[in-house]
């Protein structure tokens, strides 16, 4: 079989003709793989959603129990037959429940990884190298300039300037699935162990957080009238509310992100962000190559982000790659605080 004859850049998404099956349609589909919860990968409205329990569960949330006519429930390791293709989720270190999915038939072995990235993350499991002919393969933090600290180096920041500022109340923007949570749990690794106050977007996702064992601490959903009595405290909420006027109640307020687009000086500014904290999900350009290395591909196609920059990369390194320009992908900032905004409307 030849690549192009199992997986197929379409406008709607990747598509698998012998089983027709689409991975991460931007449109809706008879027969959806969802490789994690983000909504620009999980969208509502497919006739079938195939994707980890934990991705179902966090659709569920978002999109309401109707969000797909069937769900099934893919168990990471277990391979699962459609027609000739042989599908397998395996952890992809992105978010509680993102997967990679491995596409086999006919001796071909591709694996589209969804996002994914290889620092340690206490509220998820952990990416799983697999051997392949064609790694699929993001590119959100694909140039030099993007290599991520570590993370818990970043929250260290965070609780120093706590520990700086008592009176004032740290705000921390974060993505509202998986970047929240991520955090949280790192500050709790620190030693921190006063509660953490929530933005009330946020509270369905954390509670299914706590639910599936993040070890979170005390978690409290900010009350309007009490904002005024927060100095000292650190409150996460999602990168938009950082900007409202909803965080000037706050005492004396300092303004924190954590993102991979923190890197950017510029980009910080922009957004009033005074402590920015470079923590992302992603993998950044030495763990990109880091990855494909190790997966032995002898061929690259990239999905989303800095795809060509990554494409020359492994050109200069002998390996055929190219970009598949597949559109709807984001990075979750812009897609989340779409996805955000929408929740704030009462329906
Ligand atoms: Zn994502
Ligand atoms: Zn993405």
């Amino acid at each position: 079989m030849r690549p192009s004859d199992l997986l197929i850049p379409t406008p709607a998404g990747l598509w698998c003709p012998p089983a027709d099956v689409y991975i991460d349609p931007v449109r809706p589909v008879a027969r959806a793989l969802i490789t994690h919860g983000h909504s620009d990968h999980a969208r509502a409205g497919h006739g079938a959603v195939l994707a980890t329990r934990e991705t179902l569960a966090i659709m569920a949330l978002r999109y309401g129990e109707g969000f797909t006519g069937q769900r099934q429930e893919a168990v990471p390791g277990e391979t699962i037959r459609i027609g000739e293709v042989d599908f397998t989720f395996v952890p992809a270190g992105h978010v509680l429940g993102s997967a990679q999915i491995v596409v086999e038939s006919g001796g071909l072995r591709i694996v589209a990884s969804g996002d994914y990235k290889r620092e340690r993350d206490p509220t998820c499991a952990g990416f799983e190298p697999l051997p392949c002919d064609i790694f699929i393969t993001e590119a959100t933090f694909g140039l030099p300039v993007f290599r991520h600290p570590p993370a818990h180096a970043e929250v260290g920041k965070l609780l120093e300037s706590v520990r700086l500022f008592p009176e004032r109340t740290h705000i921390v923007g974060a993505y509202s699935l998986g970047k929240a949570q991520r955090v949280m749990a790192l500050i709790r690794e620190a030693g921190y162990d006063r509660p953490l106050y929530l933005h009330g977007a946020m509270e369905k996702l954390t509670e299914f957080y706590l639910s599936e064992g993040a070890q979170l601490g005390e978690v409290r959903k900010v009350v309007a009238a009490e904002r005024k009595t927060l100095g000292g405290e650190i409150v996460i909420c999602p990168p938009s509310a950082i900007q409202d006027l909803w965080a000037r109640k706050f005492p004396d307020p300092v303004t924190s992100f954590a993102s991979g687009w923190m890197r950017i000086r510029a980009r910080a500014r922009q957004k009033g962000v005074e402590l920015p904290l470079i923590v992302s999900d992603h993998a950044d350009w030495d763990d990109l190559q880091a990855t494909i290395r190790e997966t032995g591909a002898g061929e690259i196609w990239v999905t989303h982000g800095e795809a060509d920059a990554l494409v020359h990369w492994c050109m200069s390194v002998g390996l055929r790659a190219k970009p598949l320009h597949l559109v709807g992908y984001g990075d979750e900032g812009e897609a989340d605080a779409v996805a955000e905004g929408a929740d704030a409307v009462p329906v």
